[in-house]
């Protein structure tokens, strides 16, 4: 799943191409899509893209008071091309659930689909006023990027959160970007188990995870910035330690790399670094590791 480096990278790469573009057609595939009904999506038609902007995982194309904001989910993407087919879509089992057609300023065209690998479809489209009537932008905590975000506001945050860390990290409501992926990454910065309550972190501990996040982040964002939409998963790919690597030796101590898993999801996390080399319960037996 995209998470804040990735859409920020989008983000940007959009906006540098699209910005002037007159949105020429939007074709939804499937109505399961666009969650949306007024104003129309057909009443961008026409209007010139103004900016595109990211709100935690969600991107926003603005276009002379309308957005056309979406969100990517577990395994959607977004295709960039500057030779657009002509052809109309057909609804069908492929992978694009929506295809944007743009006009630059020179006349040339652009497009881009956005498309959702696998059988369970969850990415979503809105055509709002404002994209605050997203109800997931709405319920957004702060941005942990937010230069205003400073390490008070994320102390009193997790004082008031008695659940596992790993998990308010990754809630969109208590901070808005951090997935599965950049939370395991954070939290073995920090040396911090996934399984520690957030409201009790001693004081140092919350510094350095605060810390963790902007560098982790950080380092993402800047990764991601001027990649094309199709190098974006490799590069976030080959920039983590633990997330995804279980088995793998951790790229600080050596030690091998574990997991936990839930019902569809798992995290990783490395013993030596975050759990003083306790193995983490898992509900089921891990193929991996003896
Ligand atoms: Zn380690």
């Amino acid at each position: 799943m995209p998470e804040l480096p990735e859409v920020a990278g989008l983000t940007s790469f959009l906006g540098g191409r699209l910005r002037g573009a007159v949105l020429e057609k939007l074709q939804v595939l499937s109505v399961a899509v666009l969650k949306t009904a007024d104003p129309p999506y057909t009443a961008l038609v026409g209007r010139t893209v103004t900016g595109v902007q990211r709100f935690g995982k969600f991107i926003s194309i603005d276009a002379e008071g309308l957005h056309l904001v979406f969100h990517l989910a577990r395994a959607g993407w977004v295709r960039y091309t500057e030779s657009p087919s002509a052809a109309p879509l057909r609804p069908g089992k492929g992978p694009i659930a929506a295809r944007i057609g743009f006009a630059g300023p020179d006349g040339q065209h652009v497009g881009i689909d956005l498309t959702e690998a696998g059988t369970k479809k969850s990415l979503a489209v809105y055509v709002v006023r404002d994209p605050r009537d997203v109800p997931g932008i709405a319920g957004l905590g702060p941005d942990p990027l937010d230069p205003a975000f400073g390490p008070g506001q994320f102390a009193e945050i997790l004082a008031s959160h008695s659940q596992q860390i790993k998990g308010v990290l990754r809630s969109q409501g208590v901070m808005a970007g951090i997935g599965n992926a950049y939370s395991d990454e954070i939290l073995h910065a920090a040396k911090i188990s996934p399984f520690a309550l957030a409201s009790s972190l001693d004081q140092d501990s919350v510094r350095i995870l605060y810390d963790a996040i902007h560098s982790v982040l950080g380092a993402a964002v800047q990764e991601a910035a001027g990649k094309a939409p199709g190098d974006l998963k490799d590069t976030k790919r080959g920039a983590m330690r633990v997330h995804g690597r279980t088995g793998l030796p951790c790229p600080v101590c050596g030690d091998t790399v574990r997991e936990v898993s839930f019902a569809d999801t798992a995290l990783q996390y490395c013993p030596t670094c975050q759990t003083k080399g306790k193995i983490l319960a898992d509900r089921r037996t891990s193929r991996f590791l003896k």
